[in-house]
């Protein structure tokens, strides 16, 4: 069964997930890279590494810890719906899958028409929720790439360029990001499943910026008196990407990946250690997150890590819990 501590109003959650094998992998691997040995999340957790000589135990202060036995719908249960009654109350939270690509990144966000995504299973709940208030209630949700540090609305034909302009706090405000009311499940997967395919074909003549962009999806809870929101953010793919000798438009997408979700990093960082200056000027997406990550807010790192790539595990637990090794 999947380990977790409890997630009452904890400012940062870290979480490892390793996915299934698929079919292809079953057959050349036995056991996966990474598992879980024994331990207490919330304090102190060891993770069995395996490579195809050697394993070795670490240890790592996480909070939870899914294998390959548990369900994204388990997932969401413990780490997700836990936020929902917050931004009820004016609360922001956001929940980042980060990866490699192949790691399981938009299965556990997105999902299949079998296997719903926390972002359907977060909007399902919130519409649950906010009918039930029995007061007046808008639920309206936004979808965004961030790719190359622009921002494209997926909302909106074409994927509409926006533009991020600083308000007068410096607080960065995406100008005319469509955000549209959602009231039932039918609304939701027409709009988003648009939003999803033009998300495919956006960058045309490209080859998969899927999994070079970040796609950020927010859902919103007005009421008359706060407003709250939930972004549910699918991360680029987080391989090294300096290493991998790219040229020209992809060395420039390189560049920007790395700088990117190194200042993501850089503030997940920040956060964990408790620091009193955060560094979200880092890039354009922690400008952008800034009102929903740290301070009163509630944040959740789902580590993602396939089972097969034990080199790939390895660096993105290094960056998912560097502080926290103990
Ligand atoms: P990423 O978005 O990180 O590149 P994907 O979400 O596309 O990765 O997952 C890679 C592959 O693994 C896909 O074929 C996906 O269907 C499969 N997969 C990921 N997570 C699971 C899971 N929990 N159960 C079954 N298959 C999964
Ligand atoms: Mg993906």
């Amino acid at each position: 069964t999947a380990s977790s501590s409890s997630s009452s109003a904890q400012p940062l959650r870290i979480l490892l997930r390793v996915r299934p094998f698929l079919p292809s992998e079953a057959a050349s691997s036995g056991a996966p890279c990474v598992s879980l040995v024994d331990g207490y999340p919330g304090s102190e957790v060891t993770v069995k590494l395996k490579d195809q000589y050697t394993s070795r135990s670490e240890h790592y202060n996480l909070d939870a810890f899914f294998g390959q036995e548990n369900s994204v719908s388990e997932i969401f249960d413990r780490e997700v719906s836990p936020l929902i009654p917050g931004i009820f109350e004016g609360t922001n939270a956001t929940v980042f899958a980060y990866g490699a690509t192949g790691s399981g990144k938009t299965f556990t966000m997105q999902g299949t028409e079998d296997c719903p995504g926390l972002i359907p299973l977060a909007v399902s709940t919130i519409l649950d929720l906010a009918r039930c208030t029995g007061t007046w209630c808008c639920v309206d949700i936004s979808y965004y790439e961030v790719y190359m540090e622009r921002c494209y609305d997926l909302l909106e034909p074409k994927a509409k360029e926006i533009m991020a302009l600083e308000d007068k706090d410096g607080n960065l405000q995406l100008k005319g990001l469509c955000w549209t009311p959602v009231q039932s499940m039918e609304e939701f997967e027409e709009l988003y499943s648009i939003g999803v395919q033009r998300r495919k074909v956006a960058h045309t003549g490209l080859n998969d910026v899927s999994s070079r962009s970040h796609a950020v999806f927010s859902v919103r809870v007005s009421t008359s008196v706060v407003k709250g929101k939930l972004n549910l953010i699918d991360l680029a793919g987080s391989e090294d990407n300096r290493r991998t000798m790219n040229q020209g438009i992809r060395l420039q997408e390189s560049s920007k990946i790395n700088q990117s979700l190194l200042a993501l990093s850089n503030v997940i960082s920040a956060l964990n250690t408790n620091e009193r200056k955060i560094p979200y000027r880092g890039s354009k997406l922690t400008r952008i997150l800034q009102d929903s990550l740290g301070g009163s807010s509630c944040a959740v790192m789902i580590a993602c890590l396939n089972p097969a790539e034990y080199q790939e595990a390895v660096n993105t637990i290094c960056v998912a819990a560097p502080s926290r090794h103990i």
